[in-house]
């Protein structure tokens, strides 16, 4: 998630104005929605297609599905990057008649364990600045990842090799990347964002560099990337937030040694104090809890 909303239809069902998909590798198209800038991600093969991320409520889902169905005719399964609403939201209608649904399996356990919890969060959250997109949230109903991945799975989506991995934790405990090899493109939903700060309300600030340096070395000079919010970027980008994310590593780690005060450490950070901050406190309780 990015912390601002933009003026999109949210909740106000099928209004025609939002975007379609744009091919940005073979066979592989992107759809920037407006409301929060995330991204949907359909791969087509012959005869088959993939969707991955499925945004925030029933009537974004059903726009979605209507533009899925402008570019292809194939019936598509669906992976989930993470189990946050504006990525998952949508499985009840994209996933209807029965259609997998693949994800990291802490985030189908964080799903599957407290919906009304994360439901209840997140309108509290939207309620004051988009009160539509709350009002839809509260109505989802959650489906979590009925086909859940551990470290790697291999499918084919019409004879085409996708695949998903878990590697390591970092904006969620269950970030899954979707690598499709035949494209030299890599989904990586909000373990990468290009709109926005990195999001660290779940996050692990301690790992995420690890895991955005073995993201590297599945990419090459030409790699596609597509982060979960905002434009389709490359392997450079990957490494500037792989150096911003271990030097907040670091000061956080330093921080907790000298036993600075969470909001000294956070001011002058990577990605400015507030998205610091956050970031710093879950650093310094993962620590307090190593130590114990
Ligand atoms: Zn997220």
């Amino acid at each position: 998630m990015t912390g601002s909303t933009g003026s999109g239809p949210a909740g106000c069902g099928s209004s025609g104005h939002s975007a379609g998909f744009v091919e940005v590798a073979a066979g592989v198209h992107v759809r920037r929605y407006p409301v929060l800038d995330v991204n949907s991600t359909l791969v087509v093969g012959e005869g088959e297609a993939l969707l991955v991320d499925t945004l925030s409520t029933d009537a974004q889902a059903h726009e979605l599905a209507a533009a899925v169905r402008a570019v292809t005719p194939y019936p598509w399964v669906v992976v989930n990057t993470h189990h946050h609403f504006d990525h998952c939201f949508g499985n009840a209608v994209l996933a209807a008649g029965g259609r997998p649904v693949w994800g990291h399996e802490a985030t189908a356990a964080l799903l599957a364990e407290r919906p009304e919890a994360l439901r209840r969060r997140w309108y509290e959250e939207w309620v004051a600045t988009d009160p539509e997109l709350a009002a839809g949230l509260a109505e989802v109903r959650v489906v979590p990842p009925d086909h859940t991945v551990r470290t790697t799975a291999t499918l084919t989506v019409g004879g085409r090799t996708v695949i998903l991995r878990h590697l390591g934790r970092g904006h969620t405990a269950g970030d899954l990347v979707v690598h499709v090899p035949d494209a030299d493109l890599l989904i990586a939903g909000d373990l990468v964002e290009q709109s926005g700060p990195p999001s660290f309300e779940d996050a692990f600030p301690l790992e995420w560099p690890e895991t955005l340096a073995a993201m590297g070395h599945l990419l090459g000079p030409d790699s596609v990337v597509v982060p979960g919010h905002g434009a389709v970027v490359g392997r450079n980008f990957v490494r500037q937030q792989h150096a911003e994310l271990t030097a907040l590593a670091w000061r956080i780690r330093d921080g907790h040694a000298d036993g600075a005060p969470a909001e000294a450490v956070a001011a002058g950070a990577p990605f400015g104090p507030q998205a610091a901050l956050t970031a710093v406190r879950r650093g310094y309780a993962e620590l307090a809890g190593a130590t114990r």
